[in-house]
């Protein structure tokens, strides 16, 4: 019998239960519980019991939300297993990851019995969308009198199709009506974006779920693939879609060695059609039922913030869950702050995190979230201009830079020159190439038995002769790697500093690619998990701070699942921000901003505070310039539970050179005035 003590120490009973449930053959197993009550902690624990017990890591499938969350498990489950006489090797616990890339991985390693191409070539959300764009241009679509919908708005109807395994004409009356009258065009259009990524050898996020969830109705494909893992262990349970519930059963048809854990309360991506049904019907999918497990001590924050937390999510109109409890004793309520605007909001809330670093408390154990990306702007100036440094994640990606866009291109267009989307980008980078041009070189290239032979005897576009030698050779000359993205940097180097006017600052991103590449063994690896969990922090003016030094986090509330601070400052508690203007169709999208409130704050440890500015600054379409809107209080916070709050009013005091007698100096908005001169 092998002594469990060390990785079972520090659960508590029911924890312990769900860590230790069976080994080999173990029933299907659900723990569901609400924020901070341990449940990442719990299946940390589990794998490292299976490992301690003789679990062969190479046959545990372990699934996060994002490669990093996933990695953290990882990292978690070797530091228990630490000093054991089980200990193993970093890497041993091969398939861990994100569901997509899980997907990936399994389709190229089987291709060749999947009838797919082993080197297809993954498009981010981005590049689909251009796909879907050149396929609507394709079918005639854009010169249409009334207007078509857009590129994103087609993805956004065919993804929800795929996701969430629902007709067209279902998605359009639930969520699209105003594009009913476009039924069959759209079918029209989906089967030509279909025929568009087969004929150039490309798969989209969805098609990774997809592919892996068709392969897996051919009833031997799923024994076979079911046969590889002995545990299929996933976290955030609740944020799964039809298709990744398809698979799962399909992988463990009778749920033995499966362990999933989640919380209906924080449920937060159904716009991407993820349904609450997967982790609320798990228990009876099976025959017998799985084991659930809840959990309901709270092990994150203090008394007050719970308590708050829990008032905010009390207000649901359905709830499954109960509720929290902690013995965290102690702390102060969560602040209601109230700000004249936004800007205000931003110099509180960087004055707050100086003083808050004053007293003792790092930057990396406060946070700063927001609903949307661009609700931190006003606040990353104000950072910038006080010098504190800060990583943001969510919203605008690394990769969706033009910059890198153009660099990753080169190397998408090496690796499959039938990519149309990064052909087009690529080749128009090399002045005197237009889309005519490009057009032209990428049939040939296209019709070709070896698309190198066809471009090197390929004569010159005649306005690009200069420019063409430079541009065979990189797509033709055999290079190593990573020797081959120091070529292409290169490569692009000219075109860089003609395209961009802070080429400075881009070179450096670029540099930072090509470090980030070499950690690759090839090409394919990289694109692949590039595209699919791509480094997400952009730092602003502030230059990425290295590992180890001390930064600020500013994240949007999606992206701070998970996680904890002891310090967390939520932006913009207004209507309007939470719950977005953007989710506030239907009922069911005003619950789920209910629960990005509730996940919001959950995530604090010691310290909370909410900012409610009385006027916001938007910035909308060209067309309509910026504007303010005046605010009210989220309606999440309705007066009812309002003493779980303490409320403060905070308004800038005026600067050194600020009037004497207190009236604000008047505000302009210079870069409206400026723009109205040519309107
Ligand atoms: P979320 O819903 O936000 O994902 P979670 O349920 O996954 O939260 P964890 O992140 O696993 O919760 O744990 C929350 C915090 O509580 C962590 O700091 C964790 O170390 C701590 N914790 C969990 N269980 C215990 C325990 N039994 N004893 C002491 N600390 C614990
Ligand atoms: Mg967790």
């Amino acid at each position: 019998m092998l002594d469990h003590g060390g990785h079972l120490a520090g659960l508590n009973d029911r924890q312990r239960a769900a860590a230790s449930h069976g080994t080999e053959g173990a029933g299907p197993l659900l723990v569901i519980a609400g924020a901070g009550s341990g449940k990442t902690r719990t299946l940390a624990h589990r794998v490292a019991h299976l490992l301690a017990g003789g679990a062969d890591p190479g046959r545990i499938l372990l699934m996060s939300f994002s490669r990093m969350a996933a990695q953290e498990l990882t990292r978690r489950v070797e530091r228990l297993l630490a000093g054991s006489d089980r200990a193993w090797p970093a890497g041993a616990l091969c398939w861990s990851g994100t569901f997509h890339a899980t997907g990936a991985r399994l389709l190229r390693e089987n291709a060749g019995r999947l009838g797919i191409d082993p080197d297809f070539v993954i498009h981010d959300r981005e590049d689909s969308a251009d796909l879907m764009n050149l396929a609507r241009h394709g079918l005639g679509l854009s010169s249409t009198e009334k207007r078509f919908p857009a590129k994103g708005t087609c993805l956004a109807i065919y993804s929800r199709c795929v996701n969430a395994g629902s007709p067209l004409p279902d998605v359009l009356a639930d969520r699209f009506a105003w594009c009913l009258p476009w039924e069959d065009e759209l079918k029209r259009l989906f089967g030509a974006y279909v025929a568009a990524k087969q004929a150039q050898n490309v798969l989209d996020y969805d098609d990774l779920l997809l592919a892996w969830a068709q392969a897996m109705e051919d009833e031997s494909f799923a024994r076979w693939a079911g046969a590889q893992w002995d545990h299929v262990l996933i976290d955030e349970y609740q944020d799964t879609n039809r298709l990744q519930a398809q698979i799962l059963m399909a992988l463990k048809p009778d749920g033995r060695g499966l362990t999933v854990v989640g919380d209906d309360a924080q449920a937060i991506y159904g716009f991407r059609a993820a349904t609450v049904r997967n982790i609320l019907d798990f228990p009876k999918a099976f025959e017998p039922p799985a084991t659930v497990i809840a959990l309901d001590r709270n092990y994150r924050s203090t008394g007050p913030i719970l308590a708050a937390a829990n008032a905010v999510i009390g207000q649901a109109r359905e709830r499954f869950a109960k509720e929290l409890w902690t013995d965290r004793a102690g702390g102060t309520r969560p602040q209601l702050v109230t700000l004249p605007d936004g800007r205000d909001q931003a110099r509180h809330v960087a004055g707050r995190i100086l003083a808050a670093r004053e007293a003792g408390l790092r930057l990396k154990d406060q946070a700063v979230l927001f609903r949307t990306s661009s609700h931190s702007a006003e606040l990353e100036i104000e950072l910038t201009r006080r010098h504190v440094p800060f990583v943001k994640f969510g919203g605008l990606k690394f990769l969706s830079a033009a910059h890198v866009k153009d660099l990753l291109s080169v190397l998408r267009l090496r690796q499959n020159p039938r990519d149309r989307v990064s052909g087009f980008r690529m080749l128009q980078l090399v002045p005197g190439i237009g889309p005519g041009t490009a057009a032209r070189v990428l049939d040939a290239l296209e019709a070709a038995p070896s698309p190198a032979e066809a471009l090197r005897r390929l004569a010159p576009p005649p306005r690009a002769a200069a420019d063409w030698p430079a541009l065979v050779e990189l797509l033709t000359a055999p290079a190593g790697w990573p020797d081959l993205i120091g070529a292409a940097r290169a490569w692009y180097a000219p075109h860089l500093d003609r395209l961009h006017e802070d080429a400075e600052s881009r070179r450096a991103d670029l540099e930072q690619l090509e470090r980030i590449a070499a950690g690759y063994p090839d090409c394919a690896r990289f694109l692949t998990d590039l595209t699919l969990d791509p480094p997400e922090a952009t730092s602003a003016e502030a230059g990425v701070p290295l590992r180890d030094d001390d930064y600020l986090i500013l994240s949007t509330i999606h992206s701070a699942k998970g996680q904890e601070w002891r310090s967390v400052f939520v932006l913009n508690a207004v209507d309007g921000c939470i719950p977005s203007d953007l989710g506030t169709g239907s009922e069911a999208e005003i619950e789920e901003e209910r629960r990005l409130l509730y996940v919001a704050m959950t995530r604090a440890k010691d310290s909370l505070a909410l900012g409610v500015p009385l006027k916001f600054h938007v910035t909308q379409q060209a067309r309509f310039g910026d504007r303010h809107l005046y605010a009210r209080r989220t309606r999440f916070i309705p007066d009812s539970i309002l003493s779980q709050f303490e409320q403060v009013y905070w308004q800038d005091p005026p600067g050194p050179d600020g009037p004497a007698d207190g009236t604000e100096a008047p505000r302009l908005d210079l870069r409206r005035r400026m723009r109205d001169m040519w309107a």
